[in-house]
Formats: structure tokens, C-alpha cells, sequence
């Protein structure tokens, strides 16, 4: 993609009302654009993240047998009252029609999934079933003062799977689980996972998926010798304390941000849809239910919590919108028809280009490349010209070489 074709521009100051690095950098960018607080647009920036952040996830859940739906977000209220939701779920948003019928903005779907499998699980036969969609939600929190990583609507990739059994249940978790860790990895984040909270005390058992960053909202304990890690509220033991674990390491706190969700809802909601189907003995039985939750916009937040520096975003090549930044330093001179453009036609053939062709000092183009992030700049400028070569620099590292162009095309850099 050219630069100068690109509507958004960067910005040298940071929005006043952001106090977030994530949204103050992702604004500057261009990546996003804030409706008011808690909303934001993506723009064509944004979008190419979002939508390798939600490949990424798709590709795993796809792996462990997910089926992709799309659910409606906009709910009839019915639903809600059945499972009780419509009084007791505080983030809720409920909307009246002209005609004065009552909806609710998905917030979550179990009042949607549930009826969907409903209507084609009937026997043992149809189990285990995983069913997940990557789409908006809509909450009204109190406080959305986290820039992207805590919004009144935004992306969420949830996965519902129905059980015979609790063991059945507990065995899939650890697939998901896995896989889980595969997304984040890919993503370029390093999660842990909470021991179990919640089942006794509450009807929801829940694991949570925590990237250690000051950007979190959570509070978390964690062993360095092994994967403990503890939710704050719920941990037995207290900071500075033995591993409950391994015992090898005192326990440390940190602030944490939850990237992605796994609740045991057991028969609750199979219970309120009065959904059964029959066990191999003929009996009618409710399904056990799983839900999963990675919330996409928060971990593009967290990505750029995590690796950004002083200088501006920093994305890991798997979700980077593009993944050379091919920049001319071309004093002066025409860009059209030069060095720059043949190099970009050529690379352009194979992989993502953001080329930055307009008629702007180097300093400013350097500094807009730092912002946006991309991972490996290609800079052409006059001193390769008689020796066919470009330079090639690693966003993350600073470090520079000079290379071939036969080199740079077929990747050998
Ligand atoms: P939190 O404790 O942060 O409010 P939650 O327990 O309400 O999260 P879930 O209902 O499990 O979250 O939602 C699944 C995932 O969606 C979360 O793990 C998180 O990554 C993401 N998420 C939840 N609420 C928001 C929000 N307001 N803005 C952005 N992402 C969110
Ligand atoms: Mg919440």
C-alpha cells in the first residue's frame, strides 16, 4: 500500500483525555479513532491488526474442532429473563423499541448459544459440540479509562462447548487450554494461567488467562519457578510466600491484564432453556457447558502495552498490519518511476508493503515508521543504487544491515 494513499495520518501529540499508552500510541498512529470513552473505531491501520489477531485466534480454535458461527448482538429479552441475566448482569445494556419491546446488547451469549444447540443436540450422539464467533460485545462498565483494553463495545472472541459429562468437560479445557497459549504466543505475549477460583463460593469456576503489564487491571500472585499464578482475591497464600506449587520460589505480585477467560458454568444455563438430550441409557440429562473468552481488542491493547518502547509501537510480525515498512529517502527527487517504486512492485508480489512514497524529509518518515511500528523497515536511498542494496532495520532491536535486493525479495534478510 502507498503512504500517501493512506487517509490517516500520524500525530505528533498524544490526545489529552488518553492516558493510556496503548490508546495514546494506537491514536498517534492511526490506528483507532475514539468515539467517546470506551468506543473506538478501527481504521485501515487497525483493521489489519485486528483481523491477523482474529485469524490467529480462529486458526486455533479450528484446530481443537471449534465451529465458527455468528450470533446476533442484538437480543430479545426473553432470553435474558429466563436465565435471570436481565436483572442480575449489572454490565447489561437494555433497549426499548418504539412499540416498547425490550432488548438487551450481547454482552456475552449464553442466552443466545444455548437455544442454537438446543435445537440440534438431542443425544449423547451430538456431544462433545464447541460453537464460537469472534465479534462485538457490549458492556456497560462503570469505568473505561484503560484506553482499548477495557471498552463500553468491543471485540471478543467467545466459545461455548456442551458436555455428557464433567470430565468431559475438564478434558477439553485442557485442550483449549493449550491451544489458548498457542494464540497468545503467536500474538507475542507471554500468559499465564490463574488456578481454578470461584465453584464453591460462586456458581462459575473460572480460569484466567493474565499477561503480566502495569496496564492490567488485575492483581495477580506468581511463582517464577513454575506456572502458578493466582488471581489476588482468591490466593491462599500472600505475597513473599512459599510456592503453594513447587515450593521453590517466593511468591511475587505484579499487575496483570486478563487477555482471555475459561468459565465451568456447569447445567445452569441448559437448565434455564430447559435443554436436555438423552444419555446412552435413554435418560434425558442437561449438558455440562464451557464458555471461553479471548477479548480481542484487549489483547491488541496489550500488545502494544508490552513491546512498545519510547519511540512508538513495536508489533511482532504476526500481527503487524504490514510486514515491510519499504521507506524512500529520496531527496528532493521524484519518487514515481525511481528505485523505491520497482523495489515495491517486486516485494509487493509476495508479501505486505507499507510504502512510504511521500515527499517528506527522512526525519519525519523515520519517526512516523518508529510510531507505527512495523517490524523490518526497508530504507532505499541513493547510496545503494550503483550495488543494487537497501537497508534493512529490525524496529525492535535497532540494529541495521545492508542487503541485496535479490535478497530482500525472496526473504533471505
Ligand atoms: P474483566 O474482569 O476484565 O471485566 P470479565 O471477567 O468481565 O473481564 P469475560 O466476561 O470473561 O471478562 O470476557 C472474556 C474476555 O473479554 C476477558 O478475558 C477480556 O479479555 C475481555 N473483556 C472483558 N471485558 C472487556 C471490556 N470491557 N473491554 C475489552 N475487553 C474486555
Ligand atoms: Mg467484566
Amino acid at each position: 500500500m502507498l503512504q500517501s494513499q493512506l487517509f490517516t495520518k500520524t500525530r505528533r501529540e498524544a490526545p489529552k483525555d488518553e492516558i493510556t499508552k496503548n490508546a495514546e500510541l494506537l491514536v498517534r498512529g492511526g490506528y483507532i479513532h475514539k468515539e467517546m470513552a470506551g468506543v473506538y473505531s478501527l481504521l485501515p491501520l487497525g483493521i489489519r491488526v485486528m483481523k491477523k489477531i482474529e485469524d490467529i485466534i480462529r486458526d486455533e480454535m479450528n484446530k481443537i474442532g471449534g465451529q465458527e458461527i455468528r450470533m446476533a448482538t442484538l437480543h430479545p429479552s426473553d432470553n435474558w429473563k429466563k436465565t435471570g441475566g436481565w436483572d442480575a448482569v449489572d454490565v447489561l445494556f437494555k433497549l426499548q423499541s418504539r412499540t416498547d419491546k425490550e432488548y438487551a446488547l450481547g454482552q456475552s451469549e449464553e442466552e443466545i448459544v444455548t437455544p442454537i444447540a438446543q435445537e440440534y443436540v438431542t443425544s449423547y450422539k451430538d456431544l462433545p459440540v464447541a460453537i464460537y464467533q469472534i465479534g462485538q460485545k457490549y458492556r456497560d462498565e462503570l469505568r473505561a479509562k484503560s484506553g482499548i483494553m477495557r471498552g463500553r463495545e468491543f471485540g471478543m472472541k467467545d466459545m461455548y462447548s456442551f458436555h455428557e459429562s464433567q470430565e468431559d468437560f475438564e478434558r477439553f479445557y485442557e485442550i483449549a487450554k493449550q491451544a489458548y497459549f498457542q494464540v497468545f504466543k503467536r500474538a507475542g505475549l507471554d500468559a499465564k494461567v490463574t488456578e481454578a477460583s470461584g465453584g464453591s463460593f460462586s456458581e462459575k469456576l473460572s480460569y484466567e488467562f493474565m499477561v503480566l503489564t502495569d496496564a492490567g487491571e488485575d492483581n495477580i500472585l506468581y511463582c517464577e519457578s513454575c506456572t502458578h499464578c493466582a488471581n489476588v482475591d482468591v490466593s491462599k497464600v500472600l505475597e513473599g510466600g512459599d510456592c503453594p506449587k513447587c515450593g521453590k520460589s517466593k511468591l511475587k505480585a505484579a499487575r496483570a491484564a486478563e487477555v482471555g477467560n475459561v468459565f465451568d458454568l456447569g447445567e445452569k444455563y441448559p437448565k434455564s432453556f430447559e435443554f436436555t438430550y438423552k444419555n446412552k441409557n435413554g435418560e434425558s440429562k442437561y449438558p455440562i457447558v464451557g464458555c471461553y473468552g479471548i477479548g480481542t481488542t484487549r489483547l491488541m491493547g496489550t500488545v502494544v502495552e508490552v513491546l512498545a518502547d519510547e519511540k512508538g509501537i513495536v508489533w511482532p510480525e504476526t500481527i503487524s498490519p504490514f510486514k515491510y515498512h519499504l521507506i524512500e529517502i529520496a531527496s528532493g527527487k521524484e519518487s514515481k518511476g525511481g528505485r523505491a517504486e520497482g523495489i515495491y512492485e517486486k516485494l509487493s508480489e509476495n508479501y505486505e508493503v507499507l510504502y512510504d512514497d511521500r515527499d517528506m524529509r527522512a526525519g519525519e518518515k523515520f519517526a512516523d515508521a518508529e510510531l507505527i511500528g512495523i517490524p523490518t523497515q526497508v530504507i532505499v536511498s541513493e547510496r545503494g543504487e550503483k550495488d543494487g542494496t537497501v537497508e534493512i532495520k529490525n524496529r525492535k532491536t535497532g540494529e541495521s544491515k545492508v542487503v541485496t535486493e535479490e535478497d530482500l525479495f525472496t526473504s533471505n534478510i
